[in-house]
This record gives C-alpha cells, sequence and structure tokens, in this order.
C-alpha cells in the first residue's frame, strides 16, 4: 500500500509500533482507517491479511450474535416470547449444531474466503484507506439486502423440491423449531448457492458500478449475519423489528417456515412470500381459502 512507504523509515515491527507511526504522517485519516493500514503494513501479505480479518471476523459475528440466544434460552423469564411454545433446544441439541457449523465454517468457508481478496482485487474493489462514505456504505448494503433477499427466495424455493430437498436442503430444516446456531446448519452445497446470494451480488454490483470496498463487504456481511441469525432464534419480542417495519421478516417469518416445511421462503422480507403467494401459516391458509371460495363465488354467478 502507497501510504506504507511514509511509515517505514523507522521500520517498527510491531502492530503498534506501525500503527503510531502512521499516525505520524497520516493525520487525515480516522481511527479505524489507522487501525486498518496499519494492519495491511504489519502483515506485509495482503491476501493473508484480508484472509485472517476476514474469517475471524466471521466467526466473532456468528458465535457473537448467537451467544445472547443461548442464555436467553436457559432463561425462563423469556419462554413467553418463544414461537414454538416450550420447544426450548437442549445444550446437547446446541453443541451438536455448534460442532456440524464449525466443520463447514472451517473446510467449505475458509477456502473461500481465502481466495477472495485476489477476487476482491481482480474485480477492482478498493481495499485502501480513506474509507468510504457512511452514506455510501449503506446505500450500497440496503441494495444487497434487496437483491439477496429476491435470489434467496427463488434458490430457496428450488430446494423445497423433491430432489433439492432431499439430497440438498432436508439438513437445513433438522430443527423445526429453530435457534440462533442453527442459522448456518446446512449441506456444503447449500451454503455455497444461498450463499452466493450474499457474496456473489455485492461482486456484481462492484463490477458494473467500479465504487466498491471490502469493508462494505464486511459491514455487509456482519449485517447479513445478524439476520440470519436472529431469524432462526425462535423468539418474536414486542420490540422485534417486523412490529416497526412491517416487511421485515424477523424471527416470526423464518420460524413458520421450520414449522411447516411450506412457504416463506425468503430471508430478509416479506414482500415475495406476499407477491408469490407462498405465505406459511395457518392465517395465510386461511386468507387463500377465502379468495379461492370468493373467486368462486364470482365465477358462479357470472355463469347464471
Ligand atoms: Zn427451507
Ligand atoms: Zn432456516
Amino acid at each position: 500500500m502507497s501510504f506504507v512507504a511514509n511509515s517505514t523509515l523507522a521500520a517498527p515491527d510491531t502492530y503498534f509500533g506501525i500503527y503510531n507511526e502512521l499516525s505520524k504522517y497520516n493525520v487525515h485519516l480516522n481511527i479505524f482507517e489507522r487501525l486498518w493500514a496499519s494492519w495491511y503494513a504489519y502483515m506485509q501479505n495482503d491476501v493473508l491479511a484480508t484472509g485472517i480479518m476476514s474469517f475471524v471476523m466471521h466467526e466473532a459475528v456468528y458465535f457473537g450474535r448467537s451467544l445472547p440466544w443461548i442464555i436467553i434460552d436457559r432463561i425462563s423469564y423469556f419462554n413467553k416470547w418463544k414461537l414454538q411454545g416450550q420447544k426450548i433446544p437442549t445444550v446437547k441439541e446446541q453443541w451438536a449444531c455448534t460442532k456440524l457449523v464449525l466443520l463447514s465454517h472451517f473446510t467449505v468457508e475458509l477456502p473461500q474466503i481465502w481466495l477472495f481478496h485476489p477476487m476482491a482485487v481482480s474485480c477492482g474493489m478498493d481495499t485502501g484507506v480513506p474509507f468510504p462514505s457512511w452514506q455510501t456504505i449503506c446505500v450500497q448494503i440496503a441494495i444487497f439486502f434487496v437483491l439477496e433477499d429476491t435470489w434467496h427466495y427463488w434458490m430457496h424455493r428450488l430446494f423445497h423440491f423433491g430432489f433439492f430437498y432431499k439430497n440438498v436442503h432436508k439438513i437445513h430444516h433438522q430443527y423445526s423449531a429453530p435457534f440462533g446456531l442453527a442459522a448456518e446448519y446446512a449441506s456444503p452445497i447449500e451454503t455455497m448457492v444461498l450463499g452466493a446470494g450474499t457474496v456473489v451480488v455485492p461482486i456484481v454490483f462492484c463490477l458494473v458500478t467500479g465504487n466498491f470496498h471490502v469493508l462494505t463487504m464486511y459491514l455487509w456481511i456482519a449485517a447479513r449475519l445478524f439476520q440470519a441469525i436472529d431469524a432462526h432464534s425462535g423468539y418474536d419480542f414486542p420490540w422485534s423489528l417486523h412490529h416497526f417495519i412491517p416487511f421485515w421478516a424477523g424471527a416470526e417469518h423464518h420460524d413458520v417456515h421450520h414449522e411447516r416445511f411450506i412457504g416463506n421462503y425468503a430471508s430478509s422480507f416479506r414482500w415475495w412470500d406476499y407477491l408469490m403467494d407462498t405465505e406459511a401459516g395457518p392465517e395465510a391458509a386461511k386468507e387463500r381459502r377465502e379468495r379461492k371460495l370468493a373467486k368462486e363465488a364470482k365465477k358462479a354467478k357470472k355463469a347464471q
């Protein structure tokens, strides 16, 4: 990275030594930008620097976000907001799930994360400093949420067809009452296909616009992990997001999918299931029945 040239005069060899040196010559950078730039300068290997940062970030967010849900499962006060009554996951179940998720992270996700830097650079992704503005980051992440949700809806719907369900998606449906940790409990094929919505969408966006920073990718993945883990949490609180943003899917939406296996295929939003008439649950079924009856009555009236 070009700015490192300024900071190599004293050639500090510790991370904070580099940070202090770099800070002297780059006063215009904020603390996060300095930490970021020092990391790349310290590593002296951009592929390794991005690889380690991405993997650690993914594990920290995944287990960090799952932990509060594990604790909530052990506190009976919260039971009243559990979507599927008393189906609290046991410690044994959660541990079995953690083991498979970790295995998948190290065997399926790690190699992909490692290839990310060369691929990102070849697509023109920015890895340097300064960072993009927070407005740019927010707009791009909002676009990714909408596009990923579309990809997820159609691929997930496809996964519910006989062959794909039996051979790929069934693993994810092992828990009919899901919990946070089960968000990435899935076959490697499913992880790759559904994960493409999270990873390929920003890459295509970068190729088309030529304006994309790796930091935005990290924040997007963190936001998407929060969404996926919360959707599997099994709890619907009065303060859950979908009570304030009616088209946000949340746990209430995805929990019914795990309970009934049919309907509610989207990830973040409710509009695809609404538009395609695939909403799950007794209420949606009742509405569908009523609509059908009204249609038949109208037809019969016309025929008279
Ligand atoms: Zn499913
Ligand atoms: Zn699920």
